[in-house]
């Protein structure tokens, strides 16, 4: 069995400030002097069961990414992939590039969640071993409302008992013949989800869940990188 690694970096990262986005699309940001995906590539490169990583990015940004990930030194184990305007097709353009069998894992992290731990990514392997597909998921801590969206606002419908609540993060690993099949039946429905569970949720399969961190954030607005640049501080790095 071998495991592959797929890191969606295609976005625009519009929800950065005018000014972060001017200079680099986010996943190129750096935290402490190291673009974010190469925090990100990182990690995985240091989970010995990872076989291979594909990254999947603008044709605009390959170039820039190469130099990054030889730099590093992480170019006999990357492979790079072009993106596409949703995150679901930038995820099916790599998945499609993979020679894997229909046993073999695939892990699939957004590329902006540098703080990702290599014990997380093992024990999102394991449970993908045991249950085929699994997810990293946060149990939330606030209390959950439904609403309806207003002309000035919103309005609570429903309050969702938050022990039946978990914000959904990354890695989500899926056995590869699994996976395919649920991105092919998302197609030909043309079904968009936000994340791989969604689509493989709809195709029949059940999805395990893998306690996840609150470091494990995903940096979307510009006070993410002050947090991220704090947690790892922390961590030594
Ligand atoms: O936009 P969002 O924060 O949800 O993006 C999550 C991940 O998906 C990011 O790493 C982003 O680069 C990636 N993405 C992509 N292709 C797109 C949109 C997002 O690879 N078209």
């Amino acid at each position: 069995m071998r495991v592959f690694v797929i890191l969606p970096a295609a976005g625009l990262g519009t929800r950065m400030s005018p000014g972060h986005a001017g200079t680099a699309p986010k996943q190129f940001l750096e935290i402490a002097g190291v673009p974010i995906l190469i925090h990100t590539l990182r990690a995985f490169a240091a989970v010995p069961e990872v076989s291979s990583i594909v990254i999947a990015v603008r044709p605009t940004e390959r170039e820039r990414l190469l130099a990054h990930v030889t730099e590093h030194g992480y170019a006999d184990k990357v492979r790079v992939v072009v993106g596409g305007d949703s995150r679901q097709e930038s995820v099916y353009n790599a998945l499609r590039s993979l020679d894997c069998a229909d046993d073999d894992i695939v892990l699939v992290h957004d590329a902006v969640r540098p703080l990702i731990e290599p014990a997380v990514i093992r024990r999102t392997i394991e449970a993908v071993q045991k249950h085929c597909a699994a997810i990293v998921g946060l149990p939330a801590v606030d209390t959950i409302k439904q609403v309806e969206r207003t002309a000035d606002g919103a309005l609570v419908t429903a309050t969702i008992p938050r022990e039946y609540i978990v914000q959904a993060q990354t890695p989500q690993g899926f056995r590869c013949g699994l996976l395919r099949k649920a991105f092919a039946e998302a197609e030909a429905d043309g079904f968009l989800g936000t994340d791989e569970a969604s689509i493989v949720e709809r195709s029949g399969a059940q999805v395990f869940v893998v306690q996840g961190s609150a470091a494990n954030i995903k940096i979307t607005q510009p006070g993410d990188l002050e947090l991220a640049e704090f947690f790892l501080a922390q961590r030594g790095h």
